[in-house]
């Protein structure tokens, strides 16, 4: 659903991702790994077409994220081109993000209704669907600011969701919270990975949330992957000094 061919990107002489390669099939549930700096949100922000790659293309279930073919040439894509494939993909940052002008309601009906064209009475009627999912029916008429941190981040969950998106990106979603708070977001996040087919791609430290739901993780350091496999593998018997070396540094 995901490929990454040959990606390179730099921030003037700093490679953050360097001749990368790497796909994720329909359904899965992977998560990157590796130091601060390795490249991992800069990979989300690609997705995101917050950044655009220096070389090589990415693909989302079939179309060029950035480019398109006119004429058997590929071309840097336009506008509506990459809206159209951006639409298959949601993201929940590790700030909230939430607008703190509209009501919880509001906040996951809003894109729905403007970007997708839903009625307001259908998009009123999946998030509702949403907030029970995430546990948060009761709160559905309070403004961001009069939610806990976790709350929050559980209104972003379901704005994300709103959307109907193929892929969900994960960024870190626990690491501005109070530690008593992280839990409840992992768990709807397992909820979702285990109830529905959405692919997921995540950045976390949480290790005992990735082995939970992750089908493979990918390690990365200086831009590359350079190890990758089932949970179980990674974290109890991985190959490479390096992620041995990170995964004892944080477990
Ligand atoms: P962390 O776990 O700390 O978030 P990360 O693996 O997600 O790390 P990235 O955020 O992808 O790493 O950043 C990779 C490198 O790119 C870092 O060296 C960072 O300083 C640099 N970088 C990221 N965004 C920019 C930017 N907009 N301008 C310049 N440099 C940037």
């Amino acid at each position: 659903l995901i490929r990454f061919d040959n990606v390179t990107k730099r921030f003037g002489d700093n490679v953050v991702l360097d001749d990368l390669e790497f796909s994720v099939s329909a359904g899965k549930h992977v998560t990157l790994i590796g130091p601060s700096g390795s490249g991992k949100t800069t990979i989300l922000r690609l997705l995101m077409t917050l950044l655009t790659p220096d070389e090589g293309t990415i693909t989302v279930d079939g179309d060029y994220l950035t480019h398109e073919e006119r004429g058997g040439k590929l071309v840097p894509a336009g506008e509506k081109h990459v809206r159209e494939v951006r639409k298959k993909i949601g993201m929940v940052f590790q700030q909230f993000n939430l607008f703190p002008n509209m009501k919880v309601l509001r906040n996951i009906t809003e894109a729905p209704v403007h970007v997708l064209g839903l009625s307001k009475d259908e998009a009123e009627q999946r998030a509702r669907e949403l907030l029970e999912l995430v546990g948060l029916t009761e709160h559905i008429d309070k403004y961001p600011l009069q939610l806990s941190g976790g709350q929050q981040q559980r209104v972003a969950i379901a704005r994300a969701l709103a959307m109907r998106p193929q892929v969900l990106l994960l960024d870190e979603v626990t690491s501005a919270l109070d530690p008593e708070l992280v839990a409840g977001v992992l768990d709807v996040l397992r909820d979702i990975a285990h109830s529905t087919d959405i692919t997921m791609l995540c950045v976390t430290h949480e290790m005992g949330f990735a082995r939970d739901i992750s089908d493979d993780v990918l390690m990365f350091n200086e831009g590359k992957v350079i190890e990758s496999g089932p949970p179980e593998k990674m974290f109890n018997d991985p190959e490479h000094e390096r992620t041995r070396e990170f995964l004892s540094a944080i477990l």
